[in-house]
Order: C-alpha cells, then structure tokens, then sequence
C-alpha cells in the first residue's frame, strides 16, 4: 500500500463542515491544499500548482475525518452472534467475546483487524483508538504490536488502549467464567511499557500512540490497584481510558459494593482528569455529569452499541453543554453490527431527537463530537479539524447518488440521511487511503475469503 503523503488541490466541493463550532461550523464553497500531511491552504478557487494531484469534488461534500474513539477490532468476526442477539450487557459478554477470547490467535485477530480497518476508512474514519483487551496471563502480547502494523499498512491514524484484567473476580461474566488466568500488575505494565518504547509518539498529529487501559475500573482489577495503575500511566506520559457507567446494573454494582457512584468512585482513585475518557456513560446524575466537566474527562459516546444491547441513552447533550469533552464511537461490533462512524453520527443525531425534542442535537454538533471532539479526548491537538495547519484528515462523501437528489442542504447529507453515504476518498495525514471509493492495495476478495474461514474456526464449540 503507498506510503507517499501527497500534494492535493481538493476542487470545487458541494460544500466543507470544518468540525468547529459555531460560525466557523461550514466553510462553504471553498477548495483546500494539502502539502507534507498538512492543509497548506482553504479558499475559493485556488490556482493548481504543476506538482499537484486535483481531485475533482464537484460531487462531494467535505467533512473532517471521523475519530473513532472506542473500538473493539478483534470484535469483527463476531458480528450478530445468535447467542448474544437479543441479550443485555451482562448476558452478552457471557456469550460472545469472553467465551472466545483464548480463541483469538493472531492469524485470527489480524483478519478481524484488517477487516474492521478497511469497514471503518470506507465509512469515513482516519483515526481509530483500539481498547484491546486479549490479555490474559498464559497469552501472547502479540495481538497489540499486529494492530500497530496492520493501521500502519493501512494507512490510518490509531491509538492501541492497552486493555486487560487483574483479576478474575468480581460481578462480571470475565475471566472466571472461561477459566482464563487474568495478568498480574507487573505483566501488564511490562507489555504497557514495552509498547510505549516501540510505537507511542507525543507528537500533537501523532500516527501511532499507546494508552492505558483495564477493560473495566470495578470488575477488572481490584480498587487498590487503580492509583497505582493511573500513576504508572502519568509517569509514562500516556492516558487513561475505560469503560464506565454502561448499564444501570453497573451503577448499582458500584453504590452496592463501595456505596458511591460509578464518577465518585473514579475520582476517589485518581482517575479523573484531562488525560481520561471513558467509554459509554450511559447512566450518570447530574453531580456526576459535574465530576467529569470540573476535571476535564471526556467521553465516547457509543449510541449504536447502547441502543443495540438495550443499555440506555447516554446524556450526551448534557455532557456537551456542561463542558464535558463528547466523542462518538462504534464500539466493537460484536454488539453493534455495524462498524461505521457515518451510522452512528446519523443514530447519535436522531436518537437524542427522539428523546429529548428536535433541540437536542445539530448536525454541526454530531460532526464535532466526531472528529474535533474525538481528537480532543485522544490529546491529538493537530487533529480533528480542517483548519489551515491542521493535519490533513478528511473525506469526501459522494452526494451524487439518486437518494440526495432534492436536498436543499447537501452538507448534511451524510448525517442526516445515513448510509449508504460513499465515501469517495479518505485522506489521512495527506495521503489517499480511499482512493475513489478504494482501499488502496486491499485485496478485498482475499479479506473476504480469510473473515469467512475466520468465522468458521470461531463458530466451531
Ligand atoms: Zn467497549
């Protein structure tokens, strides 16, 4: 696959979101110039130098590239398991990821990779971060380093969350349950800091950073290791990211065993700041909602995968107009079915709607959350919107499709009446990933033969 970071004049698009807020939200008619990964320049009708590639966006409207800020790749191949359809959470994990994750060789988490990075350029995405959690204590640490080259030859923009557990115990259908021996505390920050060594990168338009992150703070390890784990995080310079307040059983867990809420009980353990997001925060009180804004923690926001598993509306809105940093994300798509930011910021745009009147959100405010926002809770402060300097990041849907014909806004096409929405090109820090609706260098009728033999080996008992 090309390594080259291109010169591109972006011409005539139908329109450009910029992912701002406010008046700066859309850009217009205005073309842009990306020079070494960077938009050099944004204005009506730029001259084409000699050494640069035009690509014609009479058709297309430009957004920034979406940041998926919470995803399970080795999920790809345990799309809508029939044990796990219809069950909540708790039921879910029992019968879909946990009982496979030994199964996960990294022949078999490659394929789930590949096949979730090429669903998720294709849907728009240029950067993903990746909470990885196929740890345990007899494993291999393999999978992490293989999601590192595969977003590498891919060619997109990806943060490893380093998940995993500590312990067995507690009220969670994990380890226990597959007889897996969780990874003691020196384990998992050996691996942690063996990955920082070899991929993380500070840079504010970083390509590759590693995070720290125990799949669950209640279940996966035990209250006193959680200072120590955020420590060690802050001594190494890398951030915190969990999953948090999912359900309402998760909540009553936490009021049960240490009779606080699940944002107390974070706090209590040095696990709030400007360099934690959780995933979900589906059930939260207002005072928590407060906790989160006062400390600066952000949030991915998984609409899709809530709905899908019956968890809930995350007060997304709230948490946005509280000063809470929001991001969007998809989650694994074990329990979403969908790998596609273009879906989920059209479902996050409707289902507030749903809930909370046509007020709860704008089209401006999904793309924010989904890539400024994004870039935000990840501290990739280069990243995230189109903005002269800013890495270049961004994609050009195709609205020349019979199904946008008659809009009267064609930038929000693509959130407003969702998929199919094309994604004709992917541009990640410069360079053309999606290259008129293809993957550059994929062999797609490969990918798809190694997923099938992939779902075959995980369907066998
Ligand atoms: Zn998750």
């Amino acid at each position: 696959m090309s390594t080259q970071t291109e010169s591109l004049l972006i011409k005539n698009p139908l329109a450009v979101m910029s992912g701002l807020r406010g008046d700066r939200a859309r850009l217009g008619r205005v073309d842009l110039r990306i020079r070494h990964g960077r938009i050099e320049a944004i204005a009506p009708d730029l001259t084409p130098h000699a050494d640069e590639r035009v690509i014609d966006a009479r058709s297309c409207v430009v957004y920034p590239g979406w940041v998926n800020t919470h995803h399970h790749l080795f999920q790809n191949l345990l799309k809508a398991v029939p044990s796990g359809i219809n069950a909540d959470l708790q039921e879910w994990l029992a019968a879909v990821p946990y009982p496979r994750l030994a199964r996960f060789t990294p022949e078999l988490a490659r394929t789930a990779a590949r096949l979730g990075i090429a669903e998720l350029l294709l849907s728009g995405v240029t950067t993903c971060a990746d909470h990885h959690y196929l740890y345990h204590a007899q494993g291999g640490t393999e999978t992490g380093d293989l999601l590192f080259e595969e977003a590498a030859s891919f060619g997109m923009r990806f943060v490893l969350c380093r998940g995993g557990a500590l312990q067995a115990a507690g009220d969670h259908p994990g380890f226990s349950k597959v007889a897996l021996k969780p990874e003691s505390l020196d384990q998992m920050l050996a691996d942690i800091e063996r990955l920082k060594a070899r991929y993380h990168d500070a840079d504010a338009a970083s390509m590759r950073r590693v995070v720290v992150a125990p799949t669950t703070p209640t279940f996966s390890l035990p209250p006193e290791l959680l200072p120590e784990v955020a420590r060690a995080a802050r001594r190494m310079g890398l951030r915190l990211h969990t999953h948090l307040s999912e359900t309402t059983r998760y909540v009553d867990f936490c009021k049960e065993r240490y009779n606080r809420l699940p944002v107390e009980f974070v706090a209590d353990h040095e696990w709030l700041g400007p360099d934690v997001w959780f995933a979900h925060l589906v059930h939260l009180q207002s005072s928590e909602i407060a906790l989160l804004a006062q400390s600066g923690s952000g949030c991915a926001h998984c609409p899709v995968s809530n709905a899908r598993l019956g968890s809930g509306i995350a007060p997304a809105p709230q948490m946005a107009a509280a000063g809470v940093p929001v991001s969007l994300a998809v989650d694994g798509v074990a329990s979403n079915e969908s790998g596609s930011m273009t879906n989920e910021a059209h479902f996050a745009w409707l289902v507030h709607r749903a809930a909370q009147g046509a007020s709860a959100t704008t089209v401006d405010e999904i793309i924010h959350w989904g890539s400024a926002g994004g870039a935000g809770v990840l501290g990739l402060d280069a990243v995230g919107t189109l903005e002269v300097g800013k890495a270049a990041d961004l994609v050009l849907y195709d609205v020349s499709d019979l199904r946008f014909n008659g809009f009267h806004d064609l930038a929000v096409a693509p959130v407003t009446a969702g998929e199919p929405a094309r994604v004709r090109y992917n541009v990640v820090n410069g360079r053309v990933v999606v290259d008129n609706g293809v993957i550059q260098g994929l062999d797609l009728d490969a990918l798809r033969h190694e997923a099938a033999e992939g779902v075959k080996l995980l369907l066998a008992d």
